[in-house]
């Protein structure tokens, strides 16, 4: 009974992470990635769940993958700001740098924060500019560390979101402090998304 009764929950919790990437416009791919859940099982999911007429929109082919759309502009730098704090505050990235990472969770409880994370930064951005396809991508490569990074202020203990093969000092965003280079590296391990076969290593 007991072991029906985990696998019951573990089910349950793949469906409610479903239903908010669903809500959050992810695309099939991340869903089953996050999920677990196999390709099909998403695409069941996606019709019972958007009916016609829903204002949610499907968003098909590969995921975006170019750092430089984070801080083209100053409303974008604006947000990459924001949500990286949100990433911060929620546990998806390390709190310090150079800091020990979170302890990596399950990929279900590693997609509920990065959902949280998420939610709180539409909920503080009006007209929120970053979705969601685009804000696990910004986790990714801030975890990563080696074409955008996070560094800590010295001065006031800010977060700031850099490239990380500038050539120029770069000022803090909240003191002005100028922000020493540092050599490239990673941020920590605290995210990086599912294998993307794991939907066919749980065979559901
Ligand atoms: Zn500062």
């Amino acid at each position: 009974m007991r072991v029906t009764d985990d696998r019951y929950r573990r089910d349950r919790s793949r469906l409610e992470l479903a239903l908010r990437l669903v809500k959050h416009e992810a695309r099939t791919q991340t869903i089953r990635q996050w999920t677990g859940l196999s390709d099909d099982r998403v695409r069941k999911l996606i019709r019972s769940y958007i009916r016609p007429g829903a204002a949610i929109r499907r968003h098909r082919g590969k995921s975006p993958q170019q750092v430089g759309f984070f801080l083209r502009t100053a409303q974008l730098d604006h947000d990459t700001h924001v949500l990286a704090a949100m990433l911060v505050l929620f546990g998806v990235l390390p709190t310090r740098q150079r800091g020990a990472a979170p302890r990596r969770s399950a990929p279900i409880q590693q997609g509920r924060l990065l959902c949280d994370a998420f939610d709180a930064y539409t909920r503080i951005v009006e007209g929120a500019r970053i979705d969601f396809e685009r804000a696990a991508f910004l986790a990714d490569a801030l975890s990563m560390g080696d074409e955008i990074r996070l560094q800590w202020c010295e001065h006031c203990g800010g977060v700031n979101v850099i490239e990380a093969l500038r050539l120029r000092e770069v000022e803090c965003r909240a003191c002005s402090h100028v922000l020493p280079l540092q050599r490239p590296g990673r941020a920590g391990r605290a995210m990086t998304r599912p294998p993307a076969t794991l939907g066919n290593q749980t065979g559901l």
